[in-house]
């Protein structure tokens, strides 16, 4: 059965993947050249640490407070546009104790279960992108932010996850040589890390190597229908006929689906990195400047430090207030680093697919059979991209997904 996927971010890949195990001809289709999208520059990390999705108590009001400081690492630009204004509502109503109760234990289960599948594809791949597993440190300055991650340690352990609660002494013991300066961690010991530019590049070449067919600088404008299905995608080159279609189109996701007529809610979350190639030392487990929202990733190449989130539309310019607010911040907790050695680093800007929920959007239409959207990760996009490439394969082969997907439904916002 011929499958075209549109999209070749880590959601596009894991989905080619699973396909074409089960023997379908996978053709990707992305109007970039391959070499650079959300999926390249990012963090790396497979966190099931972040079962409690973006949208929470207490996001609005530090949201809010964030909202006037032109450094701080969260914004949603002020709009006129409709459809900001939709998702900022939505994701108002979904920042609610009930709501988030609902929800964590569908993305611990996706969480979970990608973490493992992960390491299945790399040793499949024999893909070597540098994959660390001494978990993820949530480092804190102040004890009441402390306490905050311990009740979050407090819900993980709940869902089965190894966590510890750490003070500075013992989290310094994690990293020897490796200095800080705050009051304690949290150590999320099920979680790990990878060299995103490493693995795509790579797994763009096995997919190849297996017969997946890549056609990139190639823009898909629209569909050829059939009755209530997809018989052609309409690109900026020939049109490309299949049998099944996937929507792995990140951000862009609402752009091109609202105008088949699906409707959904998508915005971008602008994230920076940049990579430190001869830190002046590499610690040896990833960890998150809690109060700053900075993941501070060791990665082949140099430590990576990534955040922000700006819900800006498909803006990806980059703002140098928001950046030095973020390269301020790491000397507070990282004493043997300054400002000074970020200077002159180039700066990478990824837009994340974020669904109001914090939910991805895994699934198939109402308005087509044969077309399936996979969107919407936000900021667990590579974390989640293993088990939504099998979801994704499942649903392809007309099997009931194997996770309970009634939150993740694709019209929920319709
Ligand atoms: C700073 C930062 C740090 C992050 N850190 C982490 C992390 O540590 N862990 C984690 O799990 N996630 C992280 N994320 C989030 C993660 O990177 C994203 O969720 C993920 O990359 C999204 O993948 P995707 O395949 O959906 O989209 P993308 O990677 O953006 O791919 C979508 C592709 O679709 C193509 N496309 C769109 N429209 C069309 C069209 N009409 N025709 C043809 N092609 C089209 C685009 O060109 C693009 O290549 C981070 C993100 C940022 C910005």
């Amino acid at each position: 059965m011929k499958t075209a996927i549109i999209g070749s971010g880590m959601i596009g890949l894991c989905s080619a993947y699973y396909l074409n195990q089960q023997g379908f001809d996978v053709t990707i289709i992305d109007e970039g050249d391959g070499s650079d999208n959300c999926s390249f520059g990012n963090a790396g990390y497979f966190c099931p640490s972040h079962m409690i999705p973006l949208a929470s108590p207490g996001i609005i009001s530090q949201g809010l407070k964030w909202m006037t400081n032109p450094e701080s690492p969260f914004y949603i630009k002020p709009s006129l546009d409709i459809d900001l204004a939709r998702w900022g509502w939505n994701f108002y109503r979904a920042a609610t104790k009930s709501r988030v109760e609902k929800a964590v234990p569908v993305l611990n289960q996706m969480l979970d279960e990608s973490r493992t599948l992960i390491e299945d594809i790399l040793s499949e791949t024999k893909i070597d992108p540098g994959f660390g597993s001494k978990g993820l440190l949530m480092y804190c300055k102040s004890q009441h932010i402390l306490d905050e991650e311990a009740e979050v340690a407090e819900l993980a352990r709940k869902c089965g996850q190894d966590v510890d609660v750490l003070t500075s002494a013992q989290a310094e013991k994690l990293n020897p040589g490796f200095e800080i300066d705050t009051v304690g961690a949290v150590h999320f010991k099920n979680d790990a890390w990878f060299t995103p530019n490493t693995f795509m590049a790579e797994f763009q070449k096995y997919l190849e190597a297996k017969g997946v067919v890549f056609k990139f600088n190639t823009q898909v404008t629209g569909v050829e229908k059939n009755g209530s299905k997809v018989s052609a995608l309409l690109t900026s080159d020939a049109k490309i006929d299949a049998d099944q279609f996937v929507v792995a189109t990140g951000s862009w996701s609402a752009k091109f689906l609202n105008q088949l007529g699906v409707k959904i809610l998508v915005q971008g979350g602008k994230g920076y990195s940049f990579t430190l190639p001869n830190p002046p030392v590499m610690p040896e487990t990833a960890s998150i400047l809690t109060e700053a929202r900075v993941a501070v990733t060791p990665m082949q190449g140099g430590l990576r430090f990534a955040g922000t989130m700006e819900v800006n539309g498909l803006d990806l310019s980059i703002n140098p207030r928001r950046i030095k607010g973020l390269q301020k911040s790491i000397p507070a907790y990282f004493p043997q680093f300054d400002e000074g050695s970020f200077e002159g680093l180039p700066v990478w800007a990824g837009l994340r697919p974020c669904s109001p929920d914090g939910l991805p959007y895994i699934g198939k239409t109402k308005k087509f059979d044969n077309l399936i959207v996979a969107t919407g990760h936000a900021m667990l996009g590579v974390s989640l991209g293993p088990i939504t490439g099998q979801l994704v394969a499942e649903i392809a082969q007309e099997e009931k997904p194997h996770i309970d997907d009634s939150l993740l439904k694709v019209e929920r916002y319709s």
